[in-house]
């Protein structure tokens, strides 16, 4: 077995605040069967501590960026983890990232460059009887392990790979906290991890990773551009060379319409019917003629959801309905809150895994309108459940759905609707599209079934991996 330490901030259904979770959480049992052995490092919030089980110290570090800690190892759902204990640096209440202000905990930079620091002395040799042969960092809290494993003079002897789940995270601090990081000023160049006068902790991973990975192949060459690199296209295509797209699966158990314990169960799209009118009920949707649409999604810029507010005429005056579950920026928040004074339109502001669940079962569609997607898991999940994605044609969403083009439906294959641009334009002309698909029953049944068929388990991505670390240590 390839023993494989996977170095994360979140991970389900631990700690969630997006994607990056779920896929931490999912690749552990996906490579089990793979010939790979994959441990979690995670940081020691409260709720990570809560659920560990029995656990036993494993590595202690006297000061760690201002206070003792120390690595458990203990294990919680089924997760083989390393928990970093510094109650200086996260046994605090709320948000993860954020502080009781709504902003970033102004010592974010050490907290994960602690985590980060941890996984390169355990990298290192740090916990005895156990070795790594790879180092898998995810975004940029894990991204300074490279640089840390260089000055631990241990890099020669482990594999590194970084996978980019957002590039728009980059890690910056000010470069007067070059010392308190422990990193060395000599790297902070432009060729090195400075970024426009700032540490840039994802820039440094970038360069010093062996192999970099994204969430998918067409988010690989969108990295490359000017449009998608978010200023560090420019590295990308340093390191083509190193960079690969492997696409994110889901959990095929929680996300499961036949066993799902959140709905009524079906394994046919025949079943949507009652989860439909559940969800309805639910929402305080009335009856209606066109699409019940659904949208499970953080509230941000990069989510396009600004276009469908203005895009949502299309969709109503077609008798089709809108019922979307999210939290995030505070003006979509309220723009939301008050489109749902249509009647036709209902708003849950809010995380709630049960809802989400619910959501995907109950929706004839599922809307995805992002200006920029890595991988995005949320048209996946209505794929598996019948509901019909209509997605932007960008990053993971163009490597998922095949659109109802004239060619794919004749063809039969056809799993959902593509747009482009990025536009209110486009996406009102998607859901004008969706419409007529579903006002025909035929050509609805027939995406539906297609949809439900598709494979969106973790399979042939984690023989990616596997493959990747292997040939990873055969050129060490
Ligand atoms: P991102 O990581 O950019 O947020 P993804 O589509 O990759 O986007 O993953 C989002 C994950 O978070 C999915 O599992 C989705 O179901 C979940 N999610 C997002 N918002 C909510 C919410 N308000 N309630 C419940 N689950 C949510």
């Amino acid at each position: 077995m390839t023993q494989v330490l996977s170095i994360a901030s979140e991970c389900a259904p631990l700690v969630k605040t997006g994607g990056l979770a779920d896929v931490v959480g999912a690749l552990p049992s996906a490579l089990a069967g793979q010939g790979v052995a994959m441990r979690v490092l995670l940081p020691g919030y409260p709720a990570v501590m809560a659920a560990m089980g029995k656990a036993k110290p494993v590595l202690e570090e006297p000061d760690l960026f201002g206070g003792p800690a120390r690595v458990l190892a203990g294990a919680a759902h089924g997760l083989d983890l390393l928990v970093l204990d510094a109650p200086h640096l996260f046994d605090r209440a709320g948000s993860i990232y954020l502080g009781p202000d709504g902003k970033d905990w102004p010592d974010n930079p050490e907290r994960f460059a602690a985590l980060s620091w941890i996984a390169a002395r355990i990298g290192a040799g740090g916990v005895d009887g156990w070795a790594p042969a790879v180092l898998h960092c995810h975004d940029w809290q894990a991204a300074l392990v490279p640089e840390y494993l260089h000055a631990m003079g241990a890099s020669g002897r482990i594999g590194t790979v970084l996978t980019i789940h957002n590039i728009a995270f980059h890690g910056l601090a000010d470069p007067a906290r070059l010392k308190s990081l422990r990193l060395n000023p000599h790297r902070y160049t432009r060729e090195g991890f400075e970024f426009w006068g700032r540490i840039s902790a994802l820039k440094a991973g970038l360069l010093g990773a062996d192999r970099l990975t994204t969430v998918s192949p067409t988010y690989a060459a969108e990295l490359m551009t000017d449009a998608f690199g978010m200023g560090l296209d420019g590295v990308m295509r340093l390191r083509q060379g190193a960079l690969s797209g492997i696409l994110n699966g889901i959990d095929a158990q929680a996300w499961n319409p036949a066993t799902d314990p959140a709905i009524t169960p079906y394994k046919t799209a025949r079943g949507k019917a009652a989860n439909k009118a559940a969800l309805r009920a639910e929402m305080g949707l009335p009856e209606a003629e066109g699409p019940l649409c659904v949208v499970v999604s953080r509230l941000t810029e990069q989510k396009g959801l600004d276009l469908l507010l203005r895009a949502l005429p299309a969709l109503l005056d077609r008798g089709g309905q809108l019922a979307l579950l999210g939290s995030g920026d505070a003006a979509l928040e309220t723009a939301f809150r008050s489109a749902a004074g249509n009647a036709n339109v209902a708003v849950r502001i809010g995380y709630d895994e049960a809802l989400s669940h619910r959501m995907i079962a109950g929706g004839d569609a599922i809307l995805v309108p992002s200006r920029f997607e890595p991988c995005g898991l949320t048209q996946l999940y209505g794929l598996r459940y019948g509901t019909i994605p209509v997605v932007a044609l960008t990053g993971g969403l163009a490597d998922t759905v095949i659109n109802a083009s004239h060619a794919a439906m004749s063809a039969r294959v056809a799993t959902g609707i593509q747009f482009s641009p990025v536009t209110v334009e486009a996406l009102s002309a998607a859901l004008i599209r969706l419409c007529a698909l579903y006002a025909n029953p035929a050509d609805w049944a027939m995406l539906q079934r297609n949809a439900m068929r598709q494979e969106v388990g973790w399979g042939a991505s984690a023989a990616a991996y596997a493959a990747l670390y292997q040939d990873l240590l055969a050129s060490k």
